[in-house]
């Protein structure tokens, strides 16, 4: 354990039995200097910030989290944050039987209506006030308000500069799909013919390289595909879907890669598999790729379950896995483009499943643990309650 360094304070903190009264009142009133101090750089902080304690009560607030989730300063102290913001506690619910535990970060976008609308990205780490381990587990909220990048990140992506790039490489990728094809069909015509070959060595390792070149190619359809899809999203076509068989349909695609990997999966779901309003081919691709993540985060022995659960308002899917879990540092930058930390990765999978998800008026949550693991947890509105978040 990290021993925390004394400061000066301390020091004197320590030794407060031994002081007289004029240095006692020396000590005091540097100490409100000091709070006023921090008081006024956390009001000038742009970010919300707000210290709550298990029970949910917020026992600081600077003035940015007042004005965004609409509480008054009189109230710090006896709020509790679940009253005043219940689709936090919504879509914390999830996580809520399975505390935030130490080095443990969950992020977390969600819309506050009132005062005003805004699109909060929501960091929530955990830390303890005593370093004695006995104190128990508090948290810091930090709001950061993307209302405007919401906006605007769409906007960049279409922004005349690189719009002509994209064009331009989009035109490529497009173009070669047809040669992609052409490729995949033959390589299927010779295996087929290699296979009526009697089965010498030779036939053999014709077998094996043709299996390495269709694997290749199936590669290269799937980067341009998702190349494709990343900066030319087009709108969902939005229909009642079934999530359980898009599930079975996601996994039974990656089940080789899973096995390979030596993971095993698990659909936990209650009796009647949810409905939700969506697009059945970009949901696919949201789990396509969480799964993806998931099973590249874990080593042999890995398990990934997922939960179906719902409630009156929201249909969530959780896709927990015990894998090498993100940083607090990467974890702010996941769902920028071209961010990864793979030798191999593209870095566009989780741009793809937030933009998919906006377009339903969905949201997703992490929460991840270093060494421990990560759970995904995405909330797509009740098909009834659609129109309230349709903005
Ligand atoms: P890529 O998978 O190509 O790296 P993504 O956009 O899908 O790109 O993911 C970005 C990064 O997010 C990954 O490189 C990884 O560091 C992190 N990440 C996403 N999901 C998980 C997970 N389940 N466990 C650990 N890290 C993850
Ligand atoms: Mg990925």
């Amino acid at each position: 354990m990290k021993k925390k360094k004394l400061g000066m304070l301390d020091r004197i903190l320590g030794r407060v039995d031994d002081l007289d009264s004029i240095n006692l009142n020396i000590l005091v009133q540097r100490l409100a200097r000091e709070r006023a101090l921090m008081e006024s750089v956390f009001h000038s902080i742009q970010e919300g910030i707000l210290v709550v304690n298990q029970d949910g009560l917020i026992e600081y607030a600077n003035d940015s989290a007042c004005k965004m989730i609409n509480l008054k300063h009189t109230d710090v102290g006896t709020a509790v944050i679940w009253k005043i913001v219940p689709d936090l506690a919504k879509s914390l619910e999830m996580t809520l039987s399975n505390p935030v535990g130490k080095n443990k970060v969950i992020s977390r976008e969600i819309a506050l209506y009132y005062p005003i609308y805004r699109y909060v990205h929501l960091y929530i780490v955990a830390f303890q006030e005593f370093e004695n381990n006995q104190s128990p587990d508090k948290y810091t909220f930090i709001l950061n308000d993307v209302t405007s990048d919401k906006v605007s990140t769409d906007k960049r992506i279409e922004s005349e500069k690189t719009a002509s790039i994209f064009l331009l490489a989009a035109g490529v990728a497009h173009e070669l799909g047809n040669p992609l094809n052409s490729l995949h069909i033959h390589l299927q015509l010779i295996s087929r013919i290699a296979g009526r070959l009697d089965d010498s060595e030779d036939v053999q390792a014709i077998k094996k390289y043709l299996e390495v070149c269709s694997s290749e190619v199936d590669r290269l359809d799937g980067i341009t595909k998702n190349f494709l899809q990343a900066i030319r999203p087009s709108s969902p076509d939005l229909k009642e879907t079934w999530i359980l068989p898009l599930l079975e349909e996601t996994l039974a695609f990656q089940s080789q890669e899973l096995s390979d990997l030596g993971v095993k999966s698990k659909i936990d779901l209650p009796a009647r598999s949810p409905v939700v309003l969506a697009d059945e081919n970009q949901l696919k691709q949201v789990f396509f790729n969480i799964i993806k993540n998931a099973s590249e985060a874990m080593r042999d022995g890995g398990k990934l379950i997922i939960r179906i659960r719902e409630d009156q308002e929201k249909v969530y899917i959780q896709f927990s896995d015990n894998g090498i879990g993100i940083s607090q540092e990467d974890m702010s930058q996941i769902f920028e483009p071209y961010f990864t930390t793979k030798s191999g990765g593209s870095g566009l999978g989780m741009m793809i499943v937030q933009r998919i998800l906006r377009e339903h008026g969905a949201t997703i949550g992490i929460d991840s643990q270093l060494e421990t693991g990560t759970q995904v947890t995405l909330s797509f509105p009740q098909k009834n309650k659609r129109v309230k978040l349709l903005h």
